[in-house]
């Protein structure tokens, strides 16, 4: 299906249905009311396809999943409060007690939270794998292995993994594959093309894509969908707000333009960083002396806006000298907005014990956004003077 259709037209079509609006309505409404018992049952039948409840079905939501199934190449989504709250949903939906997971090294902190604090109460027990060898998961698998969770390019580091030939152990083996999909989006990967069978999405990413949206994303084939909704969706119930649909379906209009923007300066902005004296290491899986750039052009259309480096120095008074003096690089979690990001890892080591950073404290997360290359590297080039 055509790019420009799915994000300006697909799942609007009958705009008879809301006096031709050209732009689609905000629902804003929990319930929806019948004429008849007979009407009201009928709709009670198929809750995820028909106005009745809005935990179950809304209008404004229904046009946003239309969209994003057919970005993906999927028969169906869901669409849920947060991207944690549809990795959870995908997970609880495929694992039993006393079962057992293969995780890729460093998912998102609370994907790892989720196996190691909370699965662990069900007897359900994470192994954690170096994803970059597909003999890795072959080693891990046991008899009672029923996912494999994978983020590629993973948090970061951005490591990748061979969705294909990880999609193609798996099903010899019976097992599920679940891919987080937020870095790449589905303009630049499409894991199900590959064999995975469910993907999850941060949208307070890209989707979002303004930084003004917390959303996330489930993909997977129609019996996949219809038993989740029935189970973790409806159960527990974490959907996202008729709103923040209608703001997604906005931000869906330049999500082509805004992706393009943002990996052509990201472009710009590693070469410069690359050639820095000051630079140690580049993590950006589109650099081409990137251990994996064979497997991102193989997987990956392009690289999007993160990436990481190391500064040369041990100094963390160095490191915090350099974030400090950067103006248009603003300290923050998060990305996929308009405004470029950094994510110092030593804020980690220095806030306490509560999470573990496996990361070197020179270790700096970069995410470009829309502004100028030359306002940025101007920025970067003052902060350079500060150690
Ligand atoms: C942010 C993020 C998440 C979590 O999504 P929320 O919308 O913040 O709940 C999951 N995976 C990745 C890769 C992320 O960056």
């Amino acid at each position: 299906m055509d790019l420009s259709h799915i994000l300006n037209h697909l799942g609007e079509e009958d705009k008879s249905k809301y006096f031709n609006s050209v732009t689609p309505p905000l629902f804003d409404t929990t319930n929806f009311c019948f004429d008849s018992v007979a009407q009201m049952r009928s709709c009670l039948s198929n809750e995820k396809e028909t106005p009745f409840y809005t935990r179950g079905c809304n209008p404004t939501v229904q046009i946003l999943r239309k969209k994003i199934a057919a970005l993906e190449k999927a028969d169906d989504c869901l669409v849920f409060a947060s991207g944690s709250a549809s990795i959870a949903a995908a997970v609880l939906g495929n694992i039993q007690q006393n079962e057992h997971i293969i995780c890729v090294e460093n998912p998102y902190s609370w994907t790892k939270k989720l196996c190691n604090n909370f699965l662990t109460k069900f007897g359900v027990e994470t192994t954690y794998v170096d994803g970059k060898e597909l003999v890795n998961f072959e080693k891990a698998i046991q008899e009672n292995t029923k996912i494999i969770y994978l983020e590629s390019p993973n948090s970061v580091t951005f490591e990748q993994q061979d969705l294909a030939k990880i999609a193609e152990l798996a099903k010899a083996n019976n097992i599920i594959t679940i891919c987080d999909n937020s870095y790449a989006t589905p303009l630049f990967q499409n894991p199900i093309e590959m064999g995975i069978d469910i993907v999850v999405h941060s949208a307070s990413k890209y989707f979002g894509g303004h930084s003004d949206i917390v959303a996330g994303i489930l993909c997977g084939n129609q019996e996949m969908i219809n038993r989740l909704f029935n189970e973790q969706f409806m159960t527990m119930g974490g959907i996202i707000s008729p709103h923040n649909a209608w703001l997604m379906i906005r931000s869906l209009r330049t999500f082509e333009i805004r992706l393009n923007q943002v990996s052509d300066n990201t472009k710009i902005i590693v070469e410069y960083l690359k050639k820095h004296p000051k630079v140690l290491k580049m993590y950006y899986p589109f650099d081409e002396e990137n251990e994996q750039f064979e497997l991102s052009k193989k997987q990956m259309k392009k690289g999007t806006g993160q990436f990481s480096i190391q500064l040369k120095t041990e100094s963390l008074k160095d490191v915090e000298a350099f974030c400090d003096a950067l103006n248009y690089f603003l300290l923050a979690c998060s990305w996929g907005g308009h405004e470029s990001l950094i994510f110092p890892v030593s804020a980690l080591t220095s806030s306490g014990n509560y999470r573990e950073n496996p990361f070197p404290i020179n270790l700096i997360r970069f995410y470009v956004g829309l502004e100028n290359p030359k306002l940025l590297i101007n920025d970067l080039e003052n902060a350079f003077s500060k150690f």
